[in-house]
C-alpha cells in the first residue's frame, strides 16, 4: 500500500454503501469515500471513523486521486440511472487497468452493456451481487462478482476479506465474465421469493390448522435447529412472534397482506421464459405476490366465490407440523433445482462457464437464502455428472423420505380452500420431471390438428403430419 492514499473506494453512502465501507475500513483498508451529496459523506466520516480509516472526498476528482492504482471503486448507488451517472462521471478521471465494481442490484443485460464499454476503454468492470441486506453488507455479505478473471486477481482478495464466512471459507467467488455476477444475483432473489412463498404457505397451512402465530412461531424455531435450518426460517420465528404493542394482536395479524415486490423476481421469471427454463417455482411466487395486492379483484371475489372455509378441522397437528416441515424442505429443494438449473442455461447461452457447486457454495452464509441445505447442495453438484439437482443421490433420497408428507400437504390444503401455488407447483415439476409419459403428446397432436405443425413418433424417426378432418 502506498501511504496516503486509499486502497478501495466506495461511492454512494445510502445504508449499504456506508455498511460496506465501515465493512472495508474494519478488515484493514483504507477505505476512499463519496457520496453525490456531500452532506452524506460527512456524516458517515463523523459517525464512523471507530470503523477504520476512511479519506472523505467532495469531488469525484478529489475521489479518484485519492485511490492507488489500479483504482479498486465499488458503486453503491440507486440501480439503473444511478449507476449510469456515476459511471460517466468517473470515466473521465481514471486511468487504463482501474476496476469499476458496481455492488447495486443491476439488470445483468445492464451489467454486459457496461462491461463492454468500459473493456473498449481499457477499464474493467466488475458487476458483483452483494446480498444479506445491510446487516450483511455490514457484517459479512455474500458476494458474486462478475466481469474479467483478471480483475478477480486484483479484486478478488478485497472482496473476500469482507465476505461472510462458513468452516473458514469466504462466502465469494468469482462467477464468470461480463453479466454473470449480476444474473447468479437475480436468480438468488428469485430463489428468496420461492423460499418466502413456501414459507408462507407452511405458516397459513398451520394456521389453518387451528395454531396461533406464536404457536407457529415455535415450530419455526424448532425447525431452524433441524433440515431446515437457515436464515429465513430464523426470521419468521422472530416476525410471527412479535406483538403489536397497540393492539396486543400478533404483529403479523395486523400486517395488510399485500405483497410487494421490487423488480428481481419478476426479472429472473423473465430470463427463464427466455430461456425456456422452468422456473415455475419462482414464477408462482411473483405471481402470489402481485395477486395478493390485487385488491380489486381479491375485493370483488371475497363472499362472491364459493368454497371451504380454509378450516383444516381436526386434524393430527404434531403430524400436520412434520408434513408441512416436509413440504417445505422438498420444494425448497425443487427451487434451488430450478434456479440453480436456470444459471446452467444462461451459463451456456452467455459462454460464463459458471461453476454451480460454487455458487451454491457462497450462498452457504451472508445472503437472504443462506441455508444447511446448501451445503449439500454444494458437494452434490461438485460431484459431478448431475443433468438436475433432483436426481443427485441424497436429494433423490431425501425427497423419497418426505414426499408423502408433501402430497399430503397439498391435498389437505387443497381440500380446505388454503392456496398452496408453490407447494403444489413444487410438486407438479417433481412429478413432471420423474413422469415417463407426459400429455405433451396430446399437445402435439392438437398442433398437428390446427396448424399441421407435425410431430415426432416413439416408435421411427422423422417428421409426421395426420390428414386431420378440419384445419391442418
Ligand atoms: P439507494 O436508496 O438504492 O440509493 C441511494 C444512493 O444512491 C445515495 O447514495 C444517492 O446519492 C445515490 N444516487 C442516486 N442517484 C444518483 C445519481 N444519479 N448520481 C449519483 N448518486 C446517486 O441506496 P441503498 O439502499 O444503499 O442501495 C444501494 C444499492 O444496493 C442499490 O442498487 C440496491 O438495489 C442495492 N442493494 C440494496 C440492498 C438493501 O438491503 N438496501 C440489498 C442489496 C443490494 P444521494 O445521497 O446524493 O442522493
Amino acid at each position: 500500500p502506498i501511504p496516503g492514499l486509499a486502497n478501495v473506494g466506495v461511492v454512494g453512502l445510502a445504508v449499504m454503501g456506508s455498511n460496506l465501507a465501515r465493512n472495508l475500513a474494519r478488515h484493514g483498508h483504507t477505505v476512499a469515500v463519496f457520496n453525490r451529496t456531500h452532506a452524506r459523506t460527512l456524516a458517515h466520516l463523523e459517525s464512523y471513523a471507530v470503523d477504520g480509516t476512511f479519506v472523505g472526498a467532495e469531488t469525484v476528482e478529489e475521489f479518484v486521486s485519492s485511490l492507488e492504482r489500479p483504482r479498486r471503486i465499488i458503486i453503491m448507488v440507486q440501480a439503473g440511472a444511478g449507476t449510469d451517472a456515476v459511471i460517466d462521471e468517473l470515466l473521465p478521471h481514471l486511468d487504463e487497468g482501474d476496476i469499476v465494481v458496481d455492488g447495486g442490484n443491476a439488470q445483468f443485460t445492464d451489467t454486459r452493456r457496461r462491461e463492454a464499454r468500459l473493456r473498449e476503454l481499457g477499464l474493467h468492470f466488475v458487476g458483483t451481487g452483494i446480498s444479506g441486506g445491510e446487516v450483511g453488507a455490514l457484517n459479512g455479505p455474500s458476494i458474486m462478482p462478475g466481469g474479467s478473471r483478471e480483475s478477480y486477481a486484483a479484486l478478488g482478495p478485497i472482496l473476500e476479506s469482507i465476505a461472510a464466512k462458513v468452516d473458514g471459507e469466504p462466502c465469494c467467488a468469482w462467477m464468470g465474465p461480463d453479466g454473470a455476477g449480476h444474473f447468479v444475483k437475480m436468480v438468488h432473489n428469485g430463489i428468496e421469493y420461492a423460499d418466502m412463498q413456501f414459507i408462507a404457505e407452511a405458516y397459513d397451512v398451520l394456521s389453518a390448522a387451528g395454531m396461533s402465530a406464536a404457536e407457529v412461531a415455535d415450530v419455526f424455531r424448532e425447525w431452524n435447529t433441524g433440515e431446515l435450518d437457515s436464515f429465513l426460517v430464523e426470521i419468521t420465528a422472530e416476525v410471527l412472534d412479535r406483538v403489536d404493542p397497540e393492539t396486543g394482536r400478533a404483529l403479523v395479524d395486523v400486517i395488510t397482506d399485500a405483497a410487494e415486490q421490487k423488480g428481481t423476481g419478476r426479472w429472473t421469471v423473465q430470463s427463464g421464459l427466455e430461456l425456456g427454463v422452468p422456473v415455475s417455482t419462482i414464477a408462482e411466487s411473483v405471481f402470489a405476490r402481485a395477486a395478493s395486492g390485487d385488491v380489486a379483484i381479491r375485493d370483488a371475489a371475497q363472499g362472491v366465490l364459493s368454497g371451504p372455509d380454509r378450516a383444516l378441522g381436526d386434524v393430527d397437528r404434531s403430524a400436520l407440523v412434520d408434513q408441512v416441515r416436509e413440504a417445505l424442505w422438498a420444494s425448497k429443494v425443487v427451487a434451488y433445482a430450478q434456479g440453480l438449473e436456470q444459471i446452467r442455461a444462461a451459463s451456456e447461452e452467455y459462454g460464463w462457464d459458471v461453476d454451480v457447486a460454487t455458487v451454491a457454495r457462497i450462498w452457504r452464509g451472508g445472503c437472504i437464502i443462506r441455508a444447511r441445505l446448501l451445503s449439500q447442495i454444494s458437494d452434490e453438484y461438485a460431484a459431478g455428472g448431475l443433468a438436475t439437482l433432483l436426481v443427485a443421490p441424497s436429494i433423490v433420497a431425501g425427497m423419497a423420505e418426505r414426499q408423502d408428507g408433501w402430497r399430503r400437504v397439498v391435498g389437505v390444503a387443497t381440500s380446505a380452500g388454503v392456496p398452496v401455488p408453490g407447494f403444489s407447483s413444487a410438486l407438479a415439476y417433481y412429478d413432471t420431471v420423474r413422469a415417463d409419459r407426459l400429455p405433451a403428446a396430446l399437445i402435439q397432436g392438437l398442433r398437428d390438428n390446427f396448424g399441421a405443425h407435425t410431430y415426432g413418433r416413439v416408435d421411427r424417426p422423422g417428421t409426421f403430419h395426420t390428414p386431420w378432418s378440419q384445419g391442418g
